[in-house]
């Protein structure tokens, strides 16, 4: 059994803690037990090169990813092959906004190396809506190969159900994630046709104190992209 964590922010996220730095979080999953993790920054995959390249040496493996937002402000989870991150981001930059952040308001959104020197210093806010709408981005994610994952959907702010007022039927997910307080059952009730996804807990941590308790086990023989996706296409998942 694998132990994966999808969705962590780092300190390129502006709501990200100055501690979720590469090295921290390489660090935390492994003293934490965790095999696979996913950088998951708002908007952005440009802190996921360093992640992965520390989590290479240091035996942890990192998935490149980001929380993508919708023109809803639904928040999706899109998981990519390493192969396909430039696609990734080179679709997110023609679909963001250019608005610059206030780094007083917002907070700062760095990408930094294993030092901790800072690489680079993204000018434009990263928590606005793409111009995209939940059904083009799904469609975009998955003609690169990608698992689209709508994010935290019970949570009451940015969520398919805080936006939408439901779980649309036939939404092509490749898995639905549950916030730390889900209650999976009374979701199941009101919205049947939920039985029929994978669920996953993931701790969309921010802060150091978030990371490294909330998991999903995987029924997967190595914890990387490609078993990933067999797993979760065959349900080998166990909450
Ligand atoms: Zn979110
Ligand atoms: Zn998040």
């Amino acid at each position: 059994m694998i132990r994966a964590d999808l969705h962590i922010h780092t300190i390129l996220s502006p709501c990200g803690d100055i501690e979720m730095t590469p090295s921290f979080i390489v660090q935390r999953a492994k003293e934490k037990g965790l095999d696979l993790i996913a950088i998951t920054d708002h908007n952005s995959t440009r802190q996921c090169e360093e992640v992965v390249r520390i989590g290479k040496r240091e035996g942890v493996e990192v998935l490149c990813g980001a929380e993508i937002t919708t023109k809803e402000e639904v928040h999706v989870i899109a998981l990519v092959d390493y192969s396909m991150r430039g696609l990734l981001q080179e679709w997110i930059d023609s679909y963001l906004p250019k608005i610059p952040n206030n780094e007083e308001y917002f907070g700062y959104q760095l990408v930094v190396n294993e030092m901790e020197e800072v690489l680079y210093q993204e000018p434009t806010l990263l928590i606005s809506a793409l111009n995209r709408s939940i059904d083009q981005t799904e469609e975009f994610i998955h003609s690169i190969g990608g698992l689209f994952i709508p994010a935290h959907i019970d949570k009451p702010q940015n969520s398919l159900i805080s936006q939408l007022g439901f779980v649309p039927p036939g939404l092509k997910a490749d898995a639905l994630e549950l916030s730390k307080r889900a209650d999976l059952p009374g979701l199941i009730s009101a919205c049947g046709w939920l039985k029929e996804y994978c669920f996953l807990h993931s701790s969309d941590a921010h802060y150091p104190a978030d990371f490294g308790d909330i998991f999903t086990f995987f029924d997967i023989e190595k914890p990387n992209f490609e078993f990933l996706k067999g797993a979760l296409k065959n349900n080998k998942v166990l909450l």
